[in-house]
């Protein structure tokens, strides 16, 4: 069977980064979020908690035999420490089906698939060549309504 290739954005995907983000003063973020910086508040990206439903939906869909499934996020490129935080945090949360199928990247629309998941359309999320299921909106809220549209 020809499986359909699937990507996975992280923050705000898998990852609950505003749940680290708000345990900041909002002055800070404030601060950090004017300079497109809010991804270098320190430590943010140290072991933040996925995203409700987020790791079971990523194993449903890694075992199904219909999908084939990457990770596909950007890192700040003024913060290479955070490359490796999203690393290490794949391998934690996300195990052996992770397994050497994360992508960092500035140019998403670059990686060839059917279905993008992500929450915004910054780094080329818009101009994928597939179908992008935006995460958060009205239509996919959460994990549920994506598991329902993609039965994987
Ligand atoms: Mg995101």
């Amino acid at each position: 069977m020809n499986k359909k290739i699937i990507y996975f954005d992280m923050d705000g995907v898998l990852v609950d980064l505003a749940q680290k983000i708000n345990a900041f003063p909002p002055a800070v973020v404030e601060q950090f979020n004017a300079l497109d910086m809010v991804e270098q508040l320190p430590a943010i990206f140290l072991d933040p908690d996925p995203i409700a439903g987020a790791v079971d939906a990523f194993n449903k869909f890694c075992e199904s035999d219909k999908y084939d499934c990457y990770i596909l996020s950007t890192a700040p490129w003024d913060a290479p420490w955070v490359w490796t935080q999203k690393r290490e945090w794949v391998e934690k949360y996300l195990g052996p089906n992770a397994y050497k199928r994360l992508i960092l990247s500035h140019n998403k629309n670059l990686c060839k698939g059917d279905y993008l998941i992500d929450d915004r359309t910054k780094n080329g999320a818009g101009e994928f060549e597939g179908e992008l299921i935006q995460f958060g909106t009205e239509e996919f809220p959460g994990w549920d309504s994506v598991l329902n549209y993609l039965k994987p």
